[in-house]
């Protein structure tokens, strides 16, 4: 029996510069955070399948969703954290990796035995 399906790991929330709460209008005190997800099989990572963020307000607690922001400002910087700041950790390939070595090892092998 093979055990696999999706695992994520959360990001380090980060304080955006400037902006303010679409819902209760509080100026920078904005949070982005979010997780990534993976494939994993045996709960070893096999590959990533995406990232989920959103930002928090520090004062309301509400979460938002990138076109739930209005301001500019804080989507340039939201993006800019996005693109920039969230690299996926190479561990979430090792199941990857694994597989490639070993499937490089039954390549070799045939031709170490002649
Ligand atoms: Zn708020």
């Amino acid at each position: 029996m093979i055990i696999f399906g999706t695992g994520s790991s959360t990001i380090q929330p980060k304080q955006l510069e400037g902006g303010s709460c679409p819902h209760c209008n509080t100026q920078n005190n904005m949070w982005i955070q979010g997780y990534k997800k993976y494939f994993h099989v045996f709960w070893i990572p096999f590959f990533p399948i995406g990232k989920k963020v959103y930002t928090v307000c520090g004062h309301c607690k509400g979460a938002f969703e990138k076109r739930e922001i209005q301001n500019q400002e804080l989507i340039t910087s939201f993006t800019d954290f996005k693109n920039n700041h969230i690299k996926t950790p190479w561990y979430h390939f090792i199941g990857l990796i694994i597989f490639a070595a070993a499937v490089m090892l039954i390549a070799i092998l045939p031709l170490l035995g002649k």
